[in-house]
């Protein structure tokens, strides 16, 4: 569903992401560690085209996102941009609106939904999110962990086939971490594809079809849970010794 070849970025004159090649498939969770600075933040930021590639193909869903040889069809790349949804460390929700709003405003804004049908499918989200109840309070009225379930119904409101999430326990304290996490796992159906940096390394076994493991801006390896927490690699044996 996702097909990178040889994507590289620079800032500057730092190659933060070198050479990245990777074939995600549809329905995969993959999960993507590494050392900070490493730049998986940026892999997640450049997939959802919030950041500019410099050089490589970027496929999703078989339409060409990016691509430098060739002419882009704007039109659909915009489409499936629609179609991918990403979720923050800082639950970026509105302030002023509240957690209904929140939810509707992707489909009143994007989807041209009418209201009464965008509440009721904001209603039906933030359920699914375990946030009923709280429709009509204000983010600063709502912990952490309720903001990031909040801003996952926000995501889902367009119904992506893809959705990024960028360490999205990190901004918690440790007893709001579990409550997303679920969350997280129940919308693994095996219908939509998630790509996941955390830091949260039972989560990431748990959860991932596979795992990226970033170095200085390269994919190190790509393999399943079992292998990365078994790997004798030094670089990923460091990381794992710093982390837990
Ligand atoms: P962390 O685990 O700390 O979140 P990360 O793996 O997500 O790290 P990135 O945020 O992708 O890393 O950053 C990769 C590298 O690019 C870092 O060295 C960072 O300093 C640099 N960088 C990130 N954003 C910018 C920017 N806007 N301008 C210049 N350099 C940047
Ligand atoms: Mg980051």
């Amino acid at each position: 569903i996702i097909q990178l070849e040889n994507i590289t970025k620079y800032y500057g004159d730092f190659k933060v992401l070198d050479n990245i090649s990777l074939n995600i498939k549809k329905g995969e969770i993959i999960s993507i560690i590494g050392p900070s600075g490493s730049g998986k933040s940026t892999l997640l930021r450049s997939l959802i085209q919030l950041e500019k590639i410099n050089s490589g193909k970027l496929i999703v869903e078989n339409t060409i996102i990016f691509d430098n040889n060739k002419k882009i069809d704007k039109k659909l790349k915009k489409d499936i941009l629609l179609k991918m949804g990403m979720i923050f460390q800082n639950f970026n929700l509105f302030p002023h609106k509240t957690v209904l709003e929140n939810v509707c405003e992707p489909l009143i804004l994007v989807n041209k939904t009418d209201k009464k049908e965008a509440r009721k499918t904001a209603i039906d989200l933030l359920k699914k999110v375990q946030m009923d109840g709280k429709e009509n309070n204000y983010p600063d009225e709502i912990s952490g962990g309720q903001k990031q379930r909040v801003a996952i119904a926000r995501a889902l409101a367009l119904n992506p086939d893809i959705i990024l999430f960028d360490e999205p326990t990190s901004a918690l304290d440790p007893e709001l971490v579990n409550e997303v996490l679920n969350v997280i796992k129940n919308l693994a159906d095996g219908n939509i594809t998630m790509l996941i940096v955390s830091h949260q390394m039972n989560f990431v076994k748990e959860i991932s079809d596979r795992i990226i493991f970033m170095d200085k801006g390269k994919v190190l390896t790509i393999d399943t849970p079992k292998n990365i927490f078994s790997s004798e690699n030094k670089r990923i044996n460091d990381f794992f010794s710093i982390i837990k």
